[in-house]
């Protein structure tokens, strides 16, 4: 099949599966914070968050460029992606770096939705940013690990059978180089009780997050992803695809702000005339446009080069931060072209620039993506 028609295929599908969640679905969703239980299970059911699995375990085995259409035809229509984007790109760690029995064990029920792997354990509260500093450690004894330590900001865990987890096995004052004494574990999140205890964080957005604590939880040997000690550089092969998937929900929340905000300034009558023949109205919108262009460049850059399998961290974090800055400007230009109606619950506008504030901040910040430029491509000195 032709490419374009391909990614036509793609978006033509999303949109309609989207239509049958309109606004006002996502609307009571943030009203009541519960989780789109009904929307997930359509994404799975027709197979979109299994689409990055290879077909040999049950996925459509299509590549991120692909992935990346799904979530940003999901914000575009209003939608949130974020409740099971991570479906799809956790498991990226275990197809790429672990054993065949692991990858037999879990990726075609991952692939079915029968398992759901969709929380991601890094973040600690005193660690931030600077995950080779997490305390979270695991101890082996016999042919188990025993966990002890706190997370926060872990998503979905509720929504999660499973839990992909770094975690250190050699305190950092022992190790060499910081990044070495991590570990990545598959935890089973179906077999802990009281080892692990979930709180959740109240937000000003409907994602479920939480505050996560171990106690002696315990993962056999076996769910070891690849080698002890190098779990660090298995998370980093990692990041660059959630980068490009989350610039992808960015692009998708910019242009629905564009589309609604052209619309709404062409009829919206204030004056005599439409407010969007005002040039103070019609420029913001305008300018938002064109910085959603180019961001969609490097996004689609970076995801060509991720398909290759070639080197894509600089494409992947600027890709990140020209969408998560571009969609944020067009929230803003929405925001004030709406006027009053911009805060009103029944308009969206409200609920989408609440979301679109996130993706500056997380998966990572955009001053740390700024420090990543400034030092490994313009040889700046280290920041970080
Ligand atoms: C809703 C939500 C969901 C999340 N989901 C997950 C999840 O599922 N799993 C997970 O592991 N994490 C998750 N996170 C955590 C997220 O990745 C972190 O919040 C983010 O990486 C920033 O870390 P921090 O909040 O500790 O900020 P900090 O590291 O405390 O930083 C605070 C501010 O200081 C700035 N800063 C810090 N150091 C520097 C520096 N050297 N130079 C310049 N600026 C600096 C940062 O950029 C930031 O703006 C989530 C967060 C949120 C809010």
């Amino acid at each position: 099949m032709a490419e374009d028609t391909m990614k036509e295929q793609i978006r033509s599908g999303i949109r309609a599966l989207c239509a049958k969640f309109p606004e006002e679905y996502w609307r009571t969703m943030d009203a009541n914070k519960s989780y789109p239980e009904e929307f997930i299970q359509a994404l799975t059911a027709a197979g979109w968050l299994a689409m990055l699995i290879p077909e040999e375990y049950g996925g459509g085995g299509l590549g991120i460029q692909d992935a990346a259409l799904v979530l940003e035809e999901i914000n575009r229509s209003g939608g949130n992606a974020a409740p099971g984007h991570a479906q799809m790109y956790t498991m990226g760690a275990l197809l790429r770096h672990g054993n065949d029995d692991q990858k037999k064990r879990w990726l075609p029920g991952i692939a079915s939705g029968e398992i759901r792997l969709q929380a991601f354990g890094i973040t600690e509260p005193n660690a931030g940013s600077d995950t080779t500093n997490i305390s979270t450690f695991a101890e082996r004894k016999g042919d188990v690990y025993k966990i002890r330590g706190q997370k926060i900001f872990i998503s979905r865990v509720q929504h999660s059978d499973l839990m992909l987890l770094i975690a250190r096995t050699t305190p950092r004052d022992q190790v060499a180089k910081k990044t070495d004494g991590l570990s990545l574990f598959v935890l089973d999140l179906r077999d802990q009780g009281d080892k692990v205890q979930v709180h959740p964080i109240e937000t000003m957005i409907n994602h479920e997050t939480n505050q996560v604590y171990f106690d002696d939880a315990e993962v056999p040997v076996e769910n070891l992803i690849g080698e002890e000690g190098k779990g660090f550089r298995y998370l980093l092969s990692g990041v660059n695809a959630e980068r490009i998937l989350v610039a992808s929900e960015c692009l998708g929340d910019g242009r629905y702000f564009v589309d609604k905000s052209s619309e709404y300034a062409s009829q919206r009558v204030v004056f005599g005339r439409p407010i969007g023949q005002n040039q103070g109205v019609q420029f913001p919108i305008a300018q938002a446009y064109m910085d959603l262009e180019a961001a969609t460049l490097m996004r689609d850059r970076a995801a060509d080069l991720f398909d290759q399998g070639i080197q894509c961290g600089a494409e992947a974090n600027m890709a990140k931060y020209l969408s998560s800055e571009a969609s944020w400007k067009a929230a803003n230009a929405a925001m004030m072209c709406f006027g009053g109606y911009g805060v009103a619950t029944d308009y969206n506008i409200e609920r989408k620039f609440r979301e679109a504030r996130l993706p500056l901040v997380a998966p990572v910040s955009n001053n740390l993506v700024m420090g990543y430029v400034a030092e490994h491509i313009l040889k700046m000195p280290r920041s970080y």
